[in-house]
């Protein structure tokens, strides 16, 4: 991956949109659970904030927000967007991977193509989730037929670019699809608590021709690691800027109530506090190791698989001191902990955890991964 630096005053500049985006996210968030859908001008003010396509080097009209020297930026934004909306998070991050692992692997033109998409207005993901029946290819030629849909995949009906995932002998192939709006989606089975905005449906992808121009880098690429699971780090960001934002929410509701001089609030105060920074010193570290490409791949696995854990439980503490500490008023609509605890319990749940936990004890054992820092 190329090198981008970015200049100070340019990495600022992000930032400050990246804050006046969360904003504009952040208002439309309650109304966006209620309908489930997310209101058109947050879309519009991702592409004029040009959120949409920084993660594009700049040869492609981006300012290479998926490159190794931007992923603590891309980590600040990740939270600042967690913390407005947890549903637009997740779809900025599946798009942010997306590019990233088209640009990683894919072709000047495949680049280019997507680029051109993205700077319309669009926006792409990655739709790796299957049922039992998976997703198959048939030969036809040259291409391949794909049979089979796609489980949880989130902004179905509204992302016109994904990349999918589907199985071959040699390994996982991505293939970067353009469904145009082909009524291939159905959201009625995303029924969940929370992160309902996120559309996180089922996508029939029988018959969708693909062939060597859909093609994303070989067989066996999107696996590469650390670069798979190394990259869970984002979503850990994602949901730690939700943590961030209950425990602001938690204090101003004490302070507003007259109850924030009490010794038993003051210590969930200082648990969610200490909650937040922990993680944020995780997440931080597992972003620095992502971009590390001297770092041993089984080492960065192991790290950001041990952040999933601290992520996990310190967003399950943060949620329970919030929740006790607030009482009833934090299940009442419309304050926005209730809302932000139903898509930070929803959200939480991410793949095989209990192998990412046990994955990283036996990297620990086999002294793949120090125990101290930097030894
Ligand atoms: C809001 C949201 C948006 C999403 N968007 C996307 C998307 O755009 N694209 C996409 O591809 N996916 C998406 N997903 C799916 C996500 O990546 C995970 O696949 C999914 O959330 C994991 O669900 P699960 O908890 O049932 O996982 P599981 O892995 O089934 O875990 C459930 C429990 O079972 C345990 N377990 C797992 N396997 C075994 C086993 N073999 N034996 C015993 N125990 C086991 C786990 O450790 C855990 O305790 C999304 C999920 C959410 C919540």
């Amino acid at each position: 991956m190329r090198l981008t630096i970015l200049a100070p005053a340019q990495n600022l500049q992000l930032l400050q949109r990246a804050k006046e985006f969360a904003e504009i996210a952040g208002e439309a968030a309650s109304l966006a659970d209620e309908t489930g859908s997310i209101e058109q001008r947050v879309w519009s003010a991702l592409r004029d904030t040009e959120l949409s396509m920084a993660p594009f080097s700049p040869a492609f009209g981006g300012i290479g927000l998926g490159g190794p020297d931007q992923q603590a930026t891309l980590c600040t934004i990740l939270r600042l967007i967690g913390g407005a909306d947890l549903a637009v998070a997740r779809l900025f991050e599946g798009h942010v991977n997306a590019v990233m692992l088209v640009s990683r692997y894919g072709t000047s033109a495949q680049i280019g193509s997507l680029a051109e998409s993205i700077k319309l207005g669009g926006l792409s993901g990655v739709w790796g989730a299957e049922d039992a029946q998976g997703l198959r290819r048939v030969q036809r030629g040259d291409s391949w037929s794909l049979q089979g849909r796609k489980i949880l995949a989130s902004g179905a009906g509204m992302i016109e670019r994904p990349l999918i995932t589907t199985e071959s002998l040699e390994g996982h192939v991505l293939y970067l699809l353009n469904l145009e709006t082909d009524g291939r989606a159905d959201i009625t089975s995303w029924t969940p608590l929370g992160m309902k905005a996120s559309a996180s449906g089922t996508i029939n992808l029988t018959g969708v021709i693909v062939g060597p121009s859909e093609q994303i880098g070989r067989a066996g690429d999107y696996m590469r690691q650390p670069f798979f699971s190394g990259g869970a780090w984002r979503f850990c960001a994602a949901q730690l800027g939700a943590m961030e934002r209950l425990t602001d929410l938690y204090c101003a509701q004490l302070r507003a109530r007259g109850r924030d001089g009490d010794p038993y609030q003051l210590e969930r105060v200082a648990r969610c506090t200490a909650a937040c920074r922990t993680t944020l010193f995780w997440v931080e570290e597992a972003a620095r190791q992502f971009a590390d490409e001297s770092l041993k791949p089984a080492a960065v696995v192991a790290f950001t698989n041990l952040t999933r854990m601290v992520t996990e439980r310190a967003a399950l503490d943060v949620m329970e001191c919030v929740q006790r500490g607030t009482g009833l008023s934090s299940f009442m609509r419309p304050n926005p902990i209730e809302r932000i605890c139903r898509d930070l319990a929803t959200y939480l749940r991410q793949p095989v955890p209990d192998l990412a936990m046990s994955d990283a004890a036996r990297a620990v054992l086999a002294g793949e991964l120090s125990i101290g820092a930097g030894s």
